[in-house]
């Protein structure tokens, strides 16, 4: 029987992290991983989907890159380099990780493994005596009523990775970061898109006025949706709709969520990341290993939350939509009002801020590099840094930030 400090079922940013940590401060740590290192984020979530964006994105751009006085000749797409490409960049990337868990000497167990006490698990005919156990098995794709996988013409989003040529036509249920990033991946490449939502606007769970942009962008760059819509039957690839329309996909894609890969949850173990069912990100998985390890607290509700694309979306805080009106002030400063927008060709989107007694509660960014304007808000909420004293800060021209200190100048 092997002992240990520490035992960690799964490899996915909560698991390794957590690994990875433990291991800096001395502990000796198992780590259990059935599939690949990486978990969803890297082999089939986050990364994945980043890098076959950004060639999208590529692609897009170059056809559209006569404005900025660049003539190409004729631009072909070879989706099959797109996908090797993102294989490549997983690859390197899980090597990084398996070289880190090797380095920290963190003992890597390649198989299921199963939690049989708070101090026991079992994994390969083995029993492993433990200390503490962290659980970090992660999460799978939702199917819906009617729309369940067949992996050919109803796909998930673990299938729409492997896929090989591109489809004429895709239908995507569920308006969510995972429905939102795929329809701008496929619409960059020329795909007629659709995506269907039940709720009343896409990104149902943002602030008001970004699923209103989003809804605004899509539009202008014919990506068809139809919100409080839902798919009624379908007959021989032949998707009748709530609305009595009738569409003909080559795929559909259901990314209505995520479910957690356990049901049963053990006192005396803790459980983090998408397994909980809580908040489902990368980076909120590996904010609470590093809090569970370290005991480094974080602000839950600081959250950030990011959509991918151009233009990005990242938001954290309040909502409008939740706030009591004449609670709270609000900015709106558009990215059209930006120098370095015009230079970029990149003058679409907001940054929006959101205060209650001086202090920024919200954000809410539609705008290139919104990802990272957003971080910098992060820290001044985080840290409580008032309108005022956020005022004395001296931001680069010409960027995106300065859409920061505008909005931070325009609240009265
Ligand atoms: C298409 C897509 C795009 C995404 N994009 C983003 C993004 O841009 N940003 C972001 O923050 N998040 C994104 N996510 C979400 C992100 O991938 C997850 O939040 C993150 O992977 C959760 O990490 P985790 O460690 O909790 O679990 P996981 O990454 O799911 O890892 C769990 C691991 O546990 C293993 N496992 C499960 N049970 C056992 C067992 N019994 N024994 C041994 N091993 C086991 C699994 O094989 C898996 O490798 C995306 C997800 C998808 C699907």
């Amino acid at each position: 029987m092997q002992e240990f400090d520490l035992g960690i079922i799964g490899g996915g940013p909560g698991g390794y992290t957590a690994a990875l940590f433990a291991a800096k401060q001395g502990q000796k740590v198992v780590l259990f991983e059935q599939s690949d290192i990486g978990g969803v984020c890297l082999n089939k979530g986050c990364i994945p989907t980043k890098s076959i964006l950004h060639s999208s994105e590529i692609y897009k751009k170059l056809q559209n890159c006569s404005e900025f006085g660049i003539s190409t000749g004729e631009i072909s797409l070879d989706y099959s380099k797109v996908i090797e490409r993102k294989n490549n960049t997983v690859e390197k990337l899980r090597k990084g990780i398996e070289l880190a868990l090797k380095n920290a000497k963190v003992q890597v167990v390649k198989s299921e493994a199963e939690i049989i006490s708070k101090n026991e698990i079992w994994a390969d005919g083995e029993i492993y005596n433990v200390k503490q156990i962290i659980c970090a098995a992660g999460s799978s794709p939702k199917e819906l009523k009617g729309l369940e996988f067949d992996h050919k013409f109803i796909l998930s989003s673990d299938d729409i990775l492997n896929l090989t040529s591109l489809p004429k036509n895709i239908l995507i249920i569920g308006s969510g970061a995972i429905g939102i990033e795929w329809a701008r991946i496929f619409s960059n490449f020329n795909v007629t898109t659709t995506v269907l939502e039940i709720a009343q606007h896409l990104l149902p769970l943002a602030d008001i006025e970004v699923s209103k942009r989003i809804e605004r962008i899509f539009k202008a760059q014919k990506i068809k949706f139809y919100t409080q819509t839902s798919v009624e039957v379908i007959e021989n690839k032949s998707v009748t709709l709530s609305n009595g329309e009738i569409i003909s996909p080559d795929v559909i894609l259901v990314a209505p969520g995520r479910f957690p890969n356990i049901t049963e949850y053990l006192d005396g173990v803790t459980y983090i990341g998408d397994v909980t069912g809580e908040i489902q990100l990368a980076h909120f998985a590996m904010k609470e290993a590093i809090e569970e390890v370290t005991n480094i607290p974080f602000r839950k509700d600081l959250t950030p939350s990011v959509i991918y694309g151009t233009p990005e979306i990242a938001w954290v805080g309040k909502k409008e939509q939740d706030l009591e009106p004449a609670t709270y002030q609000k900015s709106l400063i558009l990215v059209s009002s930006l120098g370095k927008a015009w230079c970029d060709g990149e003058t679409e989107g907001f940054i929006k801020l959101l205060s209650q007694n001086g202090h920024i509660v919200g954000a809410h960014i539609v705008a290139q590099e919104a990802s990272s304007l957003l971080q910098q808000i992060i820290i001044a909420m985080q840290n409580n840094i008032d309108i005022e004293k956020l005022k004395e800060i001296c931001f680069a021209h010409p960027t995106y930030s300065e859409g920061i200190f505008d909005g931070l100048f325009s609240f009265k």
